[in-house]
């Protein structure tokens, strides 16, 4: 009901010109964007900010490419800021195996400069990424009973899977399987529940929630797609030590692929950042960090905090073109963003 009035509104302020007063008073900066894997199947339902259909996005795409908005590559913007016109940056993130699967050939055809932020831990182990598989089966299981019991693990549990407690229940397991070291066996524990609850975790043949492999990260890198730093195990330490060997993991893996990459651009995962990391970045050579902050890229923002907008499967082409234009730093909800993302373990 609150989408469809702001929906209303948006439609409102855009007739009466506000767009277009906007943009105007927003020339010469720089709305970046942000999107993360494409959906296979039913993903863009569970977890739309994470999961846009592949026609969505090209949809998107398509109506840049014919409005006056000048897509550039974060560079490009970080270069020329305080420009004459209104640039839009388009971001990645995380490197799910979807970005190349479904998502190569519209880069391609496009031929837009994206800049992906990479997070290695599960492109080095392949597999599912555990939270976000787990939370998928039970969110495909709502209304089931689902007896947890595993003799391996000492673990004998019943779970009535509800709506609202699936975060509960999936932290629940995932820290039960923690107690496996081997990241095979907990993958294994994953894949047994998705039997159990009759839960498919591939579609047509493809293995849902898997990170990219390393032909995959080569391939996007020959299409223009820019490969730069996330973390190994997508997660922001307040620590130095912690931080810093995060950044380093990361960087180590992606040159062990790539070994000419120039690897100066960082994204903070789930957008957490403080300000403390600014200086630990720099001592990686890294030039520009970005957020999930709502606004613009101005002249005098700082570069290791730029703003982005998260663009998703729920995200209407009214909010899209409102963000766009600079016009709603104001209904800007970033919350949901956190209830979307994953870490690794
Ligand atoms: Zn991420």
């Amino acid at each position: 009901m609150l989408k469809t009035i702001k929906i209303i509104i948006l439609l409102i302020i855009k007739l009466i010109g506000g767009f277009w007063l906007a943009k105007k008073l927003n020339k010469g900066k720089t709305c970046v964007l942000c999107y993360h894997g494409f959906s296979h199947h039913d993903e863009h339902l569970f977890r739309p900010k994470l999961f846009m259909k592949p026609k969505s996005f090209a949809k998107r795409m398509a109506w840049l490419k014919s409005s006056n908005y000048q897509i550039v590559s974060l560079q490009q913007a970080i270069k020329e800021r305080g420009h004459e016109g209104n640039h839009v940056v388009i971001t990645m993130d995380d490197g799910w195996a979807s970005t190349h699967e479904l998502g190569k050939e519209l880069i391609q055809l496009n031929g837009i400069p994206i800049m992906l932020y990479i997070t290695s831990y599960y492109m080095k182990t392949q597999g599912v990424v555990i939270n976000v598989a787990l939370a998928y089966i039970l969110w495909k299981s709502v209304g089931k009973e689902f007896q947890f019991k595993d003799e391996q693990l000492g673990i004998d549990k019943v779970y009535v899977i509800k709506p609202d407690d699936i975060a509960a229940i999936t932290s629940d397991i995932r820290a039960i399987i923690s107690q496996l070291d081997d990241i095979v066996e907990r993958q294994a524990v994953i894949f047994r529940i998705a039997v159990q609850l009759e839960v498919s975790l591939y579609y047509k043949g493809q293995l849902l929630f898997r990170m990219l492999n390393k032909q995959e990260l080569l391939e996007l890198a020959q299409d223009q797609v820019n490969i730069q730093l996330h973390t190994h195990h997508h997660c922001s330490p307040k620590e130095e030590g912690p931080f810093n060997k995060e950044v380093e993991q990361n960087k180590d893996y992606i040159l062990s692929i790539m070994a000419n990459a120039q690897l100066d651009h960082f994204c903070y995962p789930s957008g957490e950042f403080y300000q403390k990391q600014s200086r630990w970045l720099e001592n990686f050579g890294v030039t520009s960090a970005t957020t999930v902050s709502p606004g613009l890229f101005t002249k005098n923002t700082d570069l290791l905090q730029i703003p982005r907008f998260l663009d998703g499967e729920d995200v209407h082409q009214i909010e899209f073109e409102a963000e766009l234009c600079g016009l709603v730093g104001w209904f800007t909800d970033v919350t949901s963003y956190f209830d979307n993302t994953f870490s690794a373990n």
